[in-house]
């Protein structure tokens, strides 16, 4: 079957790499590519694969999703953001991944399982744990606390078998335009890393940050969004070509009598004898229930409304009724058409939510077409 036949996603893997280049060539940084759930979305090992030769590191949520890279064969560094549970130690060792830690169980029970290694491998090979030092300077979700933080490296210098590689802080709010609590972030991280010379990589800018926070670069930058095309605030300092359009054919087409309801609750009501067109696609593959009503794709190059509500497996639009459309022709629900041009930012709006959120939900039985 033509994958094409059904709601899919394409995916430009061109402009993934152009869009790194273009970050690394701004920042000037090295660069951790991050590619948690499902690389945005956008499917994680062709992803990787695509950035391994341009990426000095990728970075996952969880040790699943870094152990999923290293099943396929990705051998660059790979960092776990968020501080796995001290039992998870076994699989970050043998997996060789770069966990982010910040509290000493993980460190001790780390330090453990390598020294258990050491002793198992004949003839024995030293082998270390290389860790990042998440440090908390404001966000506080995780990390320690920066007040704590130089006590804690000084007492994890003391478990020999880990390599202190990195240390990291992450911004709360570094996609707004008021910058001053980044930059006491900022100054709250330097604090720290005046006394750690010997780590070497230092990091905080997400995307917002790598776009438009210049003295947060430091040695590399850790960004998302940016790398799929997405712009995480209103300024664009860096040319970025979003990857994913999302689309699907039209399943259905009919007239519908004045005075007729469509979908679920009849909530659209027909004053005149309308065209209208079934799409299948829904909120069961991820497209927000939000925009029942409000959103809008495109059929032909021009925006259609949608009409009522959607469904699970369907939306309803309006053609008009000299539209040249037919069942088969193409839905655009994010990318291009024609001249026309609906991005992931503009169901974000309509959705009361964030791209993230709207790249991260689009679901399984949504084919990934990569090109
Ligand atoms: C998700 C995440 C990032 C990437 O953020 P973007 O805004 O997508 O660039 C960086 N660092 C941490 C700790 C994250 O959780």
């Amino acid at each position: 079957m033509d994958a094409t036949n059904q709601t899919h996603v394409e995916i430009n893997l061109n402009a993934i790499k152009a869009n790194a280049k273009a970050i690394k060539k701004h920042t000037g940084s090295k660069l951790i590519a991050v590619v948690k759930a499902d690389a945005y979305g956008h499917g994680v090992i062709p992803v990787t694969e695509a950035l391994q030769n341009i990426a000095d590191m990728f970075a996952v949520a969880t040790v699943d999703e870094g152990i999923e890279l290293r099943q396929a064969g990705i051998q660059n560094p790979i960092l776990i953001l968020f501080s796995p549970l001290p039992d998870l130690a076994v699989d970050i060792v043998d997996y060789d991944l770069t966990a982010a830690v910040d509290n000493w169980s993980l460190a001790e029970q780390l330090n453990r399982v390598i020294l258990d290694r050491n002793h198992q491998s004949q003839p024995v090979k030293i082998k270390k744990a290389k860790i990042h030092i998440n440090v908390n300077t404001g966000m506080n979700r995780c990390g320690v606390r920066f007040t704590e933080a130089n006590r804690f490296i000084k007492d994890l210098e003391s478990l020999s078998l880990l390599e202190m590689e990195g240390v990291f802080t992450h911004f709360a709010t570094a996609d707004e335009n008021d910058q001053s609590f980044a930059q006491i972030q900022l100054n709250r991280f330097h604090s720290v890393i005046k006394n750690t010379l010997n780590i070497s990589l230092k990091h905080v800018a997400n995307s917002a940050a790598a776009l438009t926070i210049p003295e947060s670069h430091l040695d590399v930058v850790r960004t998302g969004l940016s790398l799929y095309g997405i712009y995480p605030a209103k300024e664009k300092p860096v040319q970025l070509q979003p990857a994913l359009s999302w689309k699907a054919r039209i399943g259905w087409i009919d007239y519908i009598e004045p005075g007729e309801g469509i979908s679920y609750g009849l909530t659209f009501k027909t004053q005149n004898r309308i065209r209208v067109a079934g799409i299948q696609v829904g909120y069961g593959d991820g497209y927000p229930r939000a925009l029942s009503g409000k959103g809008e794709v495109l059929i032909g190059g021009i925006r259609r409304p949608i009409l009522g509500r959607v469904c699970m497996d369907m939306i309803v639009c309006r053609l008009m009724s000299t539209d040249n459309i037919t069942v088969g022709d193409e839905v655009v629900l994010i990318g291009k058409q024609g001249n026309e041009e609906i991005g992931v930012d503009e169901i974000a709006d309509h959705a009361n939510t964030i791209s993230y959120e709207i790249l991260t939900n689009i679901g399984k039985r949504v084919k990934r077409i990569y090109k």
